[in-house]
Order: structure tokens, then C-alpha cells, then sequence
């Protein structure tokens, strides 16, 4: 059985292995209660990616975004958000078989305007976010830092993201060398990766 479900993906055991958009994202969903229409549909591809059911993404979605007295009632969120989640599950409308963006696809979006929170973090967050985010995956070493804002300089964000990935999975990499050039280019590959890397 999967070990992906609505409460697990809430833990430090899986979003460990979550890239920084998703991560961001995620975080701010449940910080928030909430999330605008294109975070909803960047977050809910990314996680039908990494495994998650169409019924444990019900429970998931909707438990946090009633979890709170303030926030809305579960009589809102079904009339207005479940259709959204089954449709991403091409459950709903045309019946298509949504993919997970790859990270074309999430910087083909119109950027995040004030309260959103898709996009690539490596060109939408501002330079101090970024650096305490990168702080927060344990990244802390100055040179290191600066090599990742330099490749954001270059607007090189996948560059960015495959060099956070390489830097969180340092050890790992070491006996890995099946793994040795390879470049993120899909928030989903990172997770795959990342996963793989810990069996
Ligand atoms: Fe996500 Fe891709 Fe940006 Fe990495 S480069 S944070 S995987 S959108």
C-alpha cells in the first residue's frame, strides 16, 4: 500500500523530499486555510503525482480548508472546491488526464500576485524569503548560498533547484553516482529522486 495519504503528507517525512515550490505552497495552504486557484491547481497536480488518491486528497483538501472556526464550512468548500480537485483528477468536466507541471509549465503561469503562492520560489520569492527558505532546508554555508543566488541571478532557476537538491542530498550522493549530472526540470522528479535516494 501507498504510503502517501492526507495525513502523511502533512509530515516532515515526506515533504522532506518536496521541492522548495512545493513546499511553499503546501505550507501556505495550511498556514492560510486556503489557497487561490492556481496555487490549488500547481499543489493538487504535484501531489496526484506523488501518489496521492482522489480520496485522500478529498480528506486532505478539505480538512484544511475547514480545520478552522474561521474558516469556511464544509457545506462551502463542496459546493465550491471539490468539483476543482475532482476535475484535477479528471473526474469531472472533460474527463482529461491532467499531467503534473514540470516547471515550464509552472513559470508559463502568470506570476503570484500578493496571497498566492505558485510559481518557481526560485524567481518569485524575494531575496531575503528565499535565502531564510534555503536556511530552513538546511543550506547555511555562505559560499553555498551564494552559488544558489548566483545561478538565481542568472535566472537559471532550474540550475537553482537541481543545486539545492544536490546540496540537501550531499551524503547520499556520494555512493550514488547513477545520479551524477542530472537536472530538475520537474517538481515531481525531485520528489522521485529524493525518495529514491533515502532507499
Ligand atoms: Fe519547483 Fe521547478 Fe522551481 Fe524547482 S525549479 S522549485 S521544481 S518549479
Amino acid at each position: 500500500a501507498s504510503d502517501i495519504n492526507a495525513s502523511s503528507i502533512a509530515t516532515q517525512a515526506i515533504t522532506k523530499h518536496y521541492p522548495l515550490c512545493a513546499s511553499h505552497l503546501q505550507r501556505n495552504m495550511m498556514d492560510n486555510s486556503h489557497l487561490r486557484f492556481t496555487g490549488r491547481q500547481q499543489l493538487a497536480l504535484f501531489l496526484k503525482g506523488i501518489g496521492l488518491s482522489i480520496d485522500e486528497a478529498m480528506k486532505f483538501w478539505s480538512y484544511q480548508f475547514t480545520k478552522n472556526p474561521t474558516s469556511m464550512t464544509i457545506e462551502k468548500f463542496n459546493k465550491e472546491y471539490r468539483y476543482n480537485i475532482r476535475h484535477t483528477y479528471g473526474l469531472e468536466g472533460a474527463r482529461t488526464k491532467y499531467q503534473p507541471w514540470n516547471c515550464a509549465n509552472i513559470m508559463a503561469q502568470p506570476k503570484p500576485l500578493k496571497g498566492e503562492y505558485h510559481g518557481c520560489p526560485y524567481r518569485d520569492l524575494g531575496t531575503e524569503s528565499l535565502i531564510m527558505s534555503l536556511n530552513e532546508m538546511g543550506i547555511h554555508d555562505q559560499h553555498e548560498l551564494n552559488q544558489v543566488m548566483e545561478d538565481v541571478d542568472r535566472r537559471d532557476y532550474t540550475v537553482a533547484c537541481t543545486r539545492v537538491f544536490e546540496l540537501t542530498h550531499k551524503q547520499q550522493l556520494a555512493t550514488q553516482k547513477s545520479f551524477e549530472g542530472m537536472h530538475i526540470s520537474h517538481p515531481n522528479l525531485y520528489f522521485d529522486r529524493s525518495r529514491q535516494l533515502e532507499r
